[in-house]
């Protein structure tokens, strides 16, 4: 069991009153993580603390900034076994995801580290006669960032490496399932150097969350929200930051098909549609959850996938190594048993797994799913996965796009044109031509559309949402005025 502290000015902090809450681990119920339950007093004063420290880091010079995020970089690689073992507690994930959440966070403080000398204007012509006109970024302020506990290193480093690279600071605010977890990032920048107030910790209590973050986001200091997590709370931070006109970016929720073409190379389908959909049991936004496969080839591709998924290890992540550990509480496996028994009422076919009474829940497939069917347009977000049957593609594309969601997609076909074709019609803000949905790089423009959110996080896309472009214009000569 671990006892963590919140980080406010540079220094551990204990929330008023020294509340705490606990995180059990979902395996075996026991307390894997005690942390400080936030008043809103408290995480004003994170809010505080980031906007004294804001001048100062503001007024960094890239290099600097720089420096000390390839230094943070190195300080997160360095935890990767704590990060492994806090993974295991708090969510129950195997080692494997949380290795892979450490090396691409790693990967998101390099490239922050390098955005630090891209963040640049333009010089736009000027009617004004001697009139020298810029478009310049600055920081924006005080950046608030909320990441969720699924892929917990990816997303807590995500919310606040672009925004710290471009000069602003940061208050993190932790998920209540994995404090532990996110703490050890912010542990991790403070060991890399970072002054006093750059970045803030704030954990709260799940019953103080709505309280705790419309504090923050009312807040004046605040210029930056970022929000990961369900589309159910992106709605409520977005309508919080209409009321006091805060602009978001928001990465919610998903339901990502990958279609399978008749042309399409099988194995190369199968390997795709059984990582996108099982990879830490199905929790990852951009998990395949509609596998769309058309009829000429769905008997092997189906048959394929069956075998495979049947074949993935299942355990305790902290016993040894799996591919599928405990998912991350009761409720998923509540949600993930009525899904099935609804797709079953409904004639869909159970391939392999089914209906778990723990939250050790086995890789599962359901064929021969209908878009009447439960599970076709709410996200299971564990390791229970659709197939549907289609003719043709035009059917492939109208079932794809037949959801609210809109983040991640892929398409399989050997005729690279079709399928490239296929992928511009499909209404996400991602999609892949022959590789999985998921797939993440710190680079890249990552963001959804319709209810998935919007904003896009990464490189230079991640520059545009936390700085502030500003028009600047130097008068070089005498200037003319009418009267
Ligand atoms: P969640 O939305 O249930 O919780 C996120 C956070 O919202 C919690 O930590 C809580 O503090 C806060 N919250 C809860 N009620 C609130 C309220 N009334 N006002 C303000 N804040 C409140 O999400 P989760 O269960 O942590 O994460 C799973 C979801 O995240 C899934 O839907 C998944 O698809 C999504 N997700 C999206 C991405 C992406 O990049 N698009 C990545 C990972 C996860």
């Amino acid at each position: 069991m671990t006892t963590i502290s919140m980080l406010i000015d540079g220094q551990p902090a204990q929330a008023e009153g020294g509340r705490l809450f606990e995180r059990r681990n979902p395996l075996d119920g026991s307390v894997a993580t005690r942390a400080p339950a936030a008043a809103t007093a408290d995480a004003l004063r994170a809010v505080d603390a980031a906007a004294r420290a804001f001048p100062a880091w503001a007024a960094t010079s890239p290099g600097q900034r720089r420096a000390l995020l390839l230094k943070a970089a190195d300080a997160l690689g360095a935890k990767g076994a704590a990060f492994a073992e806090a993974v295991a507690a708090e969510t129950g994930g195997s080692a494997m995801w949380a290795g892979f959440n450490v090396h691409l966070a790693q990967g998101m403080l390099l490239e922050a580290a390098a955005l630090t000398t891209q963040i640049a204007g333009e010089v736009i012509p000027s009617d004004v006669p001697g009139s020298l006109a810029m478009a310049v970024r600055q920081p924006a302020g005080v950046v608030l960032g909320m990441a969720p506990w699924n892929a917990p290193i990816i997303l807590g480093v995500r919310a606040l490496a672009v925004p710290l690279a471009c000069g602003n600071t940061v208050v993190l605010k932790g998920s209540e399932l994995c404090p532990a977890t996110h703490g050890l990032i912010v542990q991790a920048l403070q060991e890399a150097g970072l002054p006093p107030g750059v970045v803030n910790y704030v954990t709260n209590a799940p019953e103080d969350a709505a309280a705790v973050v419309e504090a923050m986001i009312a807040h004046p200091a605040v210029r930056r929200v970022n929000f990961t997590g369900s589309t159910r709370v992106g709605r409520i931070i977005a309508e919080v930051c209409a009321r006091h006109l805060k602009p978001a970016v928001l990465e919610l929720g998903g339901k990502a098909p990958l279609v399978v073409l008749d042309d399409a190379d099988i194995g190369a389908a199968v390997d795709a549609a059984a990582f996108g959909a099982f990879a830490n049991s199905g929790q990852i936004c951009m998990s395949t959850e509609r596998i769309i496969v058309d009829q000429a080839v769905a008997d092997e591709f189906v048959q394929r996938l069956a075998a495979k998924a049947a074949s993935l290890p299942l355990g305790d992540p902290r016993k040894g190594p799996v591919v599928l550990g405990s998912v991350v509480d009761m409720s998923t496996v509540q949600r993930c048993n009525a899904l099935i028994d609804d797709a079953l009422a409904q004639g869909a076919r159970l391939l392999c797994g089914g209906k778990a009474d723990s939250t050790l829940m086995p890789a599962t497939l359901l064929d021969h799913v209908t878009p009447a069917m439960r599970i076709f347009r709410e996200e299971s977000f564990g390791p229970v996965k659709p197939i549907l049957r289609v003719q043709g593609v035009e059917q492939a594309i109208a079932v794809a796009n037949d959801s609210e969601y809109g983040l991640s997609a892929a398409v399989f076909g050997r005729d690279a044109g079709r399928a490239l074709a296929v992928a511009q019609r499909i209404e996400s803000g991602i999609c892949h031509v022959n590789g999985p949905t998921v797939h993440d790089e710190a680079q890249m423009p990552f963001g959804g559309v319709k209810a998935s959110g919007y904003g896009r996080f990464g490189g230079r896309a991640g520059i545009h949402e936390f700085t502030e472009l500003r028009w600047m214009t130097l008068q070089t000569t005498p200037r003319h005025y009418p009267f």
